[in-house]
């Protein structure tokens, strides 16, 4: 594993130089650094925007934002005690973990999981007593950091007592694990986890480069357990904001079994608006996605709306492009494509 640009620079040599390196230093002091051997194996030197490089490697411009904020979806304002965001009424998130085995560059949580610590004990009591007075809360979305970071004693612990209370019927993990560590998801972990059912986990490949054999066993040692496996990828900018890029990560995920479910809209947080892009560009991938690969393959497009009463909310374009009261007009078999369906009979 690579924990600082000293390190990196050693194992670069001249990929870096003087001016490069200083700056990096500079955003490693402000914001962790950390890439898996694996990971960093991916990386082509020779691109300076392969996007492996620019989802792990640390770039100046991650300290020269000062347009977001620390923390715009205000998870804090959600919490329900530290360590819990209840946010949706059905459902409770458990940062369980405030460790990766990457910190990715784009990280929602990198001004605030992964700058605080583990819960103790006690701490974990408390969200336990939460989930319990709470039986509206029947699932558990258990996340961090990474939840696959931690002691597979430690972790089958946090899912045993959650698994315990009754009210709670669905336990979902939240791991990129898988993509960036494959290795990390062993047997031991696999087989642990299957104890724990209805047990789902939920992973972020955001490129088809990511997509491997040794990433594709480790999905595989989860799915033949029986645990089924989806992906919520972060829209960033000249990583996977182009047609062939998303169509390629769409047929890559659902060969591998593994169900493309969100793609999110980059959150507006400090040190990562150099990969925003804006929802249209969002709307329109998705809309020729819809073209282009079989419909269980188009993960919802989804803004994580910062304002007054927001959440998730999925956005698409619409596909009625008239209505009388006799029919519609709806987007057609091909792309450009219109057709007329009738409301109450059959067409001629
Ligand atoms: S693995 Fe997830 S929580 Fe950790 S740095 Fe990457 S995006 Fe953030």
């Amino acid at each position: 594993m690579i924990g600082s640009v000293e390190e990196l620079c050693r194992r670069c040599g001249d990929a870096i130089d003087g001016d490069t390196r200083r700056q990096m230093e500079e955003t490693a002091s402000k914001y962790r650094m950390a890439v898996p051997d694996y990971y960093f194996g991916l990386i082509d030197w020779e691109d300076p925007d392969c996007p492996i490089r620019r989802q792990c490697i640390p770039d100046s411009r991650e300290i020269r934002d000062d347009v977001y904020t620390e923390d715009p979806l205000r998870e804090g304002r959600f919490s329900g005690v530290p360590y819990l965001v209840h946010k949706y009424r059905d459902r409770a998130a458990f940062m369980a973990s405030n460790a990766c085995y990457m910190y990715c560059r784009h990280c929602t949580r990198k001004n605030t999981v992964i700058n605080s610590r583990r819960p103790t004990e006690e701490e974990f009591e408390n969200v336990l007593g939460y989930l319990r007075a709470h039986k509206e809360i029947k699932d558990v979305l258990v996340t961090g950091g990474d939840p696959f970071t931690l002691p597979v004693e430690l972790l089958d612990h946090y899912l045993t007592e959650i698994r315990n209370i009754p009210s709670v019927e669905t336990i979902r993990i939240g791991t990129r694990a898988i993509v960036v560590n494959p290795e990390a998801v062993t047997e031991e972990l696999a087989d642990m986890l299957k104890k724990h059912h209805p047990l789902w986990v939920f992973t972020q490949f955001n490129h088809p480069k990511e997509i491997t054999p040794q990433s594709e066993a480790a999905c595989a040692r989860l799915l033949d357990r029986g645990i089924p496996l989806g992906n919520q990828s972060v829209l960033l900018r000249g990583i996977n904001d182009q047609e062939q890029v998303m169509e390629d990560l769409l047929r890559g995920l659902i060969r591998i079994r593994v169900r493309p479910y969100y793609v999110y809209l980059c959150d507006k947080v400090k040190g990562t608006r150099h990969f925003a892009t804006d929802y249209g560009t969002g709307v329109r991938l998705m809309e020729k996605m819809r073209y282009r690969v079989p419909g269980y393959a188009v993960p919802k497009f989804v803004i994580d709306a910062d304002g007054e009463n927001g959440g998730k909310v999925t956005i698409e374009a619409s596909h009625i492009l008239e209505e009388t009261e006799d029919y519609l007009i709806l987007s057609g078999l091909c792309e450009g494509e219109v057709t007329k369906y009738y409301k109450g009979r059959c067409s001629e």
